[in-house]
């Protein structure tokens, strides 16, 4: 289990302080290696360094100061996707995802990134993303290009050609982005329909309420129709998740805080969340402010009333009034809700609720498709060929429609399906659901 550049000579500046994991987690790992074969970058690669066994054994060398922090110890802790496939694997309970996050704070502390990067970086995670009015304003060039439709003479001009391959990518995986006038949808009390059984707050995200408002207008429906008030507050802010698993961790500690003032004062029964990647933080606030006695009950109190969309939708009466949609549907388990929050069944219930829905087998649905919160902008090759793996699987199960519960995920597979020319509709479960009331509306 060797890595010549990163095992480097001794050194005397370990792991420690605030970014220091307790060393028993380090422990936990008796080296068995049954987590191998579930993570996709050893499964990818066949090196131990990019496997959860082999980042376990770097991180805790550079804690005990046995080796530096080098090019490639770097390398190898961000070409992991941080999906967390290894904690389901693992039966000794090794907490990876909380080692492998505390461990990006540390590079982000002491390793020299050009200053472009740094600009950059403080630019997002920094500015833009703890704002909701700058992150709305980032958008307005991109709904420009799309309303004015640009976006459709670039794209049929060919110009796209002579980007760079990354960059034309990402330009189509740009999702239509819906109307602002959608956002007006969301007052900051939506009325239950019938008898109020619940008042639950919504946690709108921010690349989720740019991006996919249409997604959260269907969350805020569905729990509408059974029978929930739901509370938007308006002082929300970005849970913290791309922060922390991008080392930002001080900036994702003060946007927690915010966030736990705020939904305190909403007093609600439940947080309802419906991208994975931000649920699965928001349940971990505890562990984020775990070393601040002034927040840590406050931070367990609130981690204790998230719930995933679907594993609330599962745990109440449902109204089962809904119209058909007679659709092969094949579930992708989004990383982050299957390993992070281990909810699976859930949406797969829900799903099989919906009179007409054909649910179909889909080979490693909890296999990430790559995506990985901003991973397929800073590994694209990497992300390419497990988005590969992914529409090989979603072409064997042959389905109409492809359900997932993560902004990231539904991005990513949306560019796979339109990349290898298949018509397959990419969607939120809380969607179908919400289209399935509608038609029960409609008479359908
Ligand atoms: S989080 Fe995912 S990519 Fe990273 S080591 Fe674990 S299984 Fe592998
Ligand atoms: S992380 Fe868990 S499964 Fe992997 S080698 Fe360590 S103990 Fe074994």
């Amino acid at each position: 289990m060797t890595d010549e550049s990163a095992t480097v000579s001794q050194t005397s500046s370990p792991l420690r302080g605030a970014n220091a994991p307790h060393y028993e987690r380090f422990l936990d790992c008796i080296h068995c290696g049954l987590c191998l074969p579930f993570c996709p970058t050893y499964a990818e690669l066949g090196v131990e360094m990019d496997s959860p066994r082999g980042r376990l054994y770097l991180m805790r060398a550079y804690t005990d100061g046995r080796i530096e922090m080098t090019e490639n110890y770097v390398k190898h802790l961000y070409l992991c996707l941080d999906c967390r496939a290894c904690e389901t694997a693992c039966p000794s309970g090794v907490r990876y995802g909380h080692i492998v996050e505390l461990a990006r704070a540390e590079i982000e502390r002491h390793h020299p990134r050009p200053d472009r990067v740094r600009r950059l970086r403080d630019l997002v995670f920094k500015r833009v993303l703890p704002s909701a009015r700058l992150l709305a304003f980032a958008f307005w060039p991109l709904r420009l290009y799309q309303g004015l439709g640009l976006q459709t003479l670039i794209r049929q001009s060919g110009l796209l050609q002579s980007l760079p391959a990354g960059l034309r990518e990402m330009e189509a995986m740009l999702p239509r982005l819906p109307r602002r006038s959608l956002k007006r949808a969301l007052k900051p009390v939506i009325p239950a329909k019938g008898t109020r059984r619940y008042r639950v707050g919504l946690v709108t995200g921010c690349i989720m309420n740019e991006m996919f408002t249409q997604i959260n207008v269907a969350t805020a429906r569905v729990l509408a129709e059974n029978g929930c008030e739901v509370v938007i507050p308006a002082a929300q802010t970005c849970c913290g998740a791309l922060h922390v698993h991008n080392g930002e961790r001080a900036m994702a500690e003060a946007l927690a805080r915010k966030n736990i003032e705020v939904f305190e004062q909403a007093g609600v029964d439940a947080i309802i969340i419906n991208s994975a990647g931000c649920g699965a933080h928001l349940k971990e606030y505890g562990d984020l402010l775990e070393h601040d006695p002034a927040s840590h009950e406050r931070a367990a109190a609130f981690s204790a009333k998230v719930k995933d969309i679907s594993e609330f939708l599962a745990e109440i009466p449902l109204n089962e009034l809904m119209g058909p949609i007679n659709a092969r549907v094949a579930y992708h388990d989004a990383c982050h809700l299957a390993h992070g929050q281990r909810v699976r069944e859930q949406p797969r219930a829900l799903l099989r609720r919906i009179p007409g829905v054909t649910l179909v087998d889909l080979a490693e649905s909890d296999w990430c498709c790559g995506s990985a919160g901003i991973y397929n902008i800073t590994q694209p090759e990497m992300s390419m060929r497990l988005l590969a793996r992914k529409m090989s699987h979603i072409t064997a199960a042959d389905p109409d429609i492809v359900a997932t519960g993560n902004p990231g995920c539904l991005l990513q597979i949306r560019y796979g399906a339109m990349r290898d020319k298949k018509r397959i509709e990419v969607v939120h479960p809380v969607e179908l659901l919400d289209r399935a009331y509608q038609a029960a509306k409609k008479g359908v």
